[in-house]
C-alpha cells in the first residue's frame, strides 16, 4: 500500500489537491459533485483539525499534509516545507 494511497475508499490516491479540496468543503466551499444541505462553515484552524483527526485517529488520511502556520496553506511536508521542533510549528517554503 503505497503512502497516498491508504485506505481512501474509492482507490483515488489521496493527493493535496483532495485534501485541499476538503479543507475547502470544510470552510463551505461548495465543491463539484458534492450536494449537502448543511454547509459546514469551520475556520481555516477548525478545518485543518477535522484533516488532522482523519490523520492521526483514524488513519485514513496521509499525515505529511500540514498546514503553514504563517500563510495558513496547506502543502506536503515531504516535498517542501520546515519543521521548527522547538516551537513545534510547520512552515511551507513560501515563508520559510
Ligand atoms: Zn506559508
Amino acid at each position: 500500500m503505497g503512502v497516498n494511497t491508504v485506505k481512501d475508499g474509492g482507490g483515488k490516491p489521496v493527493t493535496i489537491e483532495r485534501v485541499e479540496e476538503l479543507m475547502a468543503f470544510l470552510q463551505g466551499q461548495e465543491i463539484d459533485g458534492i450536494t449537502c444541505r448543511w454547509m459546514p462553515r469551520l475556520s481555516s484552524r477548525a478545518a485543518f483539525s477535522v484533516i488532522y483527526f482523519l490523520q492521526e485517529h483514524m488513519d485514513l488520511l496521509p499525515d505529511h499534509f500540514e498546514v503553514c502556520v504563517r500563510c495558513r496553506d496547506l502543502f506536503d511536508t515531504e516535498r517542501e516545507g520546515r519543521f521548527v521542533e522547538r516551537t513545534g510549528r510547520h512552515y511551507c517554503d513560501g515563508c520559510d
